[in-house]
């Protein structure tokens, strides 16, 4: 493909538009119909089909930035998530899971899996030993998530793809936190790259939707699934993704600033405790990250000094806002023991060390200078209430 040579950012700007033959506008038309007239058997146009003009497009945009051939856009990163997974899975099937994982994620094995008669096993750990001995004589799919959430662990991707091909295994990743951008994982032999693309690549939290990079033959696998489920993505969400994802390397790129900025920033601060952030040399994943990431992305999460009350912090942030999602253009907080992670229970979060303080952090684009000024006002008066408390 001879696109394949073009930068980054030109790719994001250009690559997958829809060309506006009639009028000659600089953005791609947006084709709402529902209802095409027949072409032939095989081009058949319907938004559930994945094939209306801004959905073939758009599609082609993800798999390129993935370095992959074909792509496929959903109506959420659950959608992608379960129709890929599922596409490569049947009754009497294994798949291995890293044991840190998105919590819906998560939540689709434990609730679904064993009406299908899939069985699963999450690792204990992130090394090669964990993964090799969860790996069984029925086991089809190993599935990864690098950065993870909410602790930013590093997953040697090329010590999975090693597996897979030792075993005879799709390798799936959720490529989610480290966008395209800053990680390209079938440069490591990874087989699927598995996108939430209501973060990066939305990038305003202002939409839903999900995403699929991989070979063709793998895509039409999971189409073949995907038309059945029927979880395509409306084309006006196509289009404000297309529109998106033009900026998502110059957003990225500024996010990766502030983080490593604000990291740096955290991490010597004399109330916090603990900063988990791939970009810090003390964070054990940081020599794996070096070598698979371009950049560290602008997820961390961090702990207050023990004594102070990280919900009274959060609560007293003005600029930095709480907030459910992530990775869009503003700084947001999370506390993922009181939100993603709940259905865990306390005991399993203690095992994979999420304390209930624990604070994620999604950097913005804003002036660094600005978050600073926010969390030292929210600190501030978190630490007069602790006083007056322990008068
Ligand atoms: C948000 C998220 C998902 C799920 O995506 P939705 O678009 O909410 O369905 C999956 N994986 C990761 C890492 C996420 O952050």
């Amino acid at each position: 493909m001879e696109s394949k040579k073009k930068g980054v950012n030109t790719i994001c700007t250009h690559v997958g538009a829809v060309e506006d033959k009639l009028f000659k506008g600089a953005i791609s038309p947006l084709y709402m119909s529902s209802s095409y007239a027949f072409q032939d058997v095989d081009t058949k146009r319907y938004p559930r089909y994945f094939n209306t003009p801004n959905q073939e497009a758009l599609a082609k945009k993800i798999a390129m930035l993935e370095h992959c051939d074909a792509g496929l856009i959903f109506g959420s990163g659950m959608a992608a998530i379960s129709t890929t997974a599922m596409a490569f899975l049947q009754a009497g099937d294994h798949i291995v899971l890293q044991g840190d994982i998105y919590g819906g994620t998560y939540s689709l094995v434990v609730e679904q899996f064993n009406k299908f008669g899939i069985e699963y096993s999450f690792t204990e750990g992130l090394e090669a030993s964990d993964f090799e001995e969860k790996i069984k004589s029925n086991t089809k799919v190993i599935y990864v998530e690098t950065p993870s959430n909410p602790l930013l662990k590093i997953t040697d991707l090329r010590m999975v793809s090693g597996l897979a091909k030792k075993h005879g295994l799709i390798s799936m990743i959720d490529n989610t936190f480290a966008s395209p951008i800053n990680q390209i994982p079938s440069k490591f032999g990874i087989d699927i790259m598995i996108h939430s693309a209501t973060k990066y690549m939305g990038g305003h939290s202002d939409m839903c939707a999900g995403a699929v990079a991989c070979s063709k033959e793998s895509i039409d696998k999971i189409f073949h699934l995907a038309k059945n489920l029927g979880g395509s993505l409306s084309d006006y969400t196509v289009w404000l993704l297309e529109r998106s994802m033009k900026t998502m390397g110059i957003r990225v790129k500024a996010q990766n600033e502030n983080a490593q900025r604000m990291a740096e920033f955290l991490n010597t601060h004399e109330d916090i405790d603990t900063v988990y952030y791939p970009g810090l040399p003390s964070h054990p994943g940081h020599e794996v990250a070096k070598t698979q990431m371009k950049g560290f992305g602008g997820m961390m999460s961090f702990e207050l000094r023990e004594d102070l009350d990280a919900d009274l912090f959060q609560k007293s942030l003005q600029l930095i806002k709480a907030s459910m999602s992530l990775a869009g253009v503003e700084s947001t907080v999370l506390s993922p023991a009181q939100t993603s992670h709940t259905l865990l229970g306390a005991e399993e979060r203690k095992n994979r060390g999420i304390s209930d303080g624990l604070i994620r952090f999604s950097v913005g684009i804003e002036e660094t200078e600005d978050l600073i000024v926010d969390i030292e006002q929210a600190l501030a008066k978190v630490k007069s209430k602790t006083s007056v408390a322990t008068r």
